[in-house]
């Protein structure tokens, strides 16, 4: 059995920007165990001070879209700037492929080589509420153990983009160029979380489709309501392969989170996404404590059997269980 080092021994480590160890005090934080999980709570107890002065920017959009090329350039680009940087994946699909498709460490090959960049994959076998909270904590590790940038990447589908959305200062909507219907059903949903948009490979004969693409997105987001927080969200384009757009993406990220500072939405969105975070973590604490009480699977079953015959009312099932808690 692995030698188990204490929670100082973690922080410490961690504080020191020590890969080794932020990697297995992340395992901890992603494990169902409840002495790794005591142990992951005492660590963040000690990093927590240390943690939170990164800029968290969240990346989003279809498969195909080109995110993971768009993260090597753009990963690439900001450690030259002097950054280091942290590549996290909210990717729910995991744990039906068995394995982490995004921030897969084969999709970014000069990154995951890069000593300023660290890539973290998925959790696999999480739900999405489970993935989003591993992300957290693991956000704030990485914060602790000195990365200035973190990514965090999700796939376009389903509800993974509010998550993220939860979790991040800027939110950052990948699009394609002539993908035509994008403007429509749930991409208006994103598409209103979003702020930036980018549409990528605007490179070689793609460009003239990719300003065409710009200019119908930007007058689609004139229509949205105001933020409320005094940002339009901008349309840009950008080549992964050029580099063409990449260093007026991130002025862009820097000139909202300056903004966002001077104005105090940016405190106010991270106290929301505490808040956030709380009520969910207490739902589902008392959830697990309800359901797991003791003979409760067979009450239940005993209730929803007179529910379904029409002997109890719904209302006074509920009543019995709640008295007898
Ligand atoms: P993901 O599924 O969103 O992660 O997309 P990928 O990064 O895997 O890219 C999907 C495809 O688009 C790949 O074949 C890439 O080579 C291509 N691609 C990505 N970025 C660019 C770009 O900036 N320009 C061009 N021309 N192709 C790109």
């Amino acid at each position: 059995m692995r030698h188990r080092l204490t929670p100082e021994q973690y922080a410490d480590g961690i504080r020191q920007g020590d890969r080794l160890l932020l990697s297995r005090a992340i395992t901890l934080v992603e494990s169902r165990r409840a002495d790794d999980q005591a142990l992951a709570q005492a660590v963040l107890g000690r990093i927590l001070p240390d943690a939170g002065k990164a800029i968290r920017v969240g990346i989003t959009g279809v498969p195909g879209v080109g995110k993971s090329t768009f993260i090597e350039s753009f990963g690439t680009h900001l450690t030259q700037l002097g950054h280091k940087l942290a590549v996290l994946a909210i990717d729910p699909t995991s744990q039906r492929s068995g394995g982490s498709l995004l921030g897969d460490k084969t999709r970014m090959e000069t990154l995951s080589m890069n000593p300023s960049a660290y890539i973290r994959p998925s959790p696999a076998g999480d739900s999405l509420g489970g993935v989003a909270h591993h992300t957290r904590e693991t956000m704030l590790l990485c914060e602790a153990a000195g990365f200035d940038v973190i990514l965090v990447e999700t796939v376009g589908v389903g509800q993974s983009e509010t998550v993220v959305h939860g979790l991040v200062d800027f939110f950052l909507l990948l699009m394609l160029a002539g993908a035509g219907d994008e403007l429509q059903g749930m991409k208006r949903g994103i598409m209103e979380l979003a702020d930036g948009l980018a549409i990528t490979k605007a490179d070689g004969d793609n460009v003239p489709l990719a300003r065409r693409a710009q200019l119908d997105y930007a007058n689609a987001l004139h229509l949205f309501p105001p933020t409320g927080t005094g940002w339009s969200p901008p349309v840009l384009t950008c080549s992964a392969l050029s580099g063409e757009g990449i260093p007026l993406l991130w002025q862009t990220i820097v000139d909202h989170q300056r903004q966002m500072q001077q104005n105090g939405v940016f405190l106010q969105r991270r106290q929301e996404q505490q808040l956030t975070w709380f009520r969910a973590l207490l739902r589902h604490q008392l959830d697990s404590r309800f359901y797991n009480q003791s003979g409760m699977r067979e009450q239940l079953a005993a209730l929803e059997a007179q529910i379904r015959q029409g002997t109890l009312l719904p209302v006074a099932a509920v009543q019995v269980l709640l008295a007898s808690e």
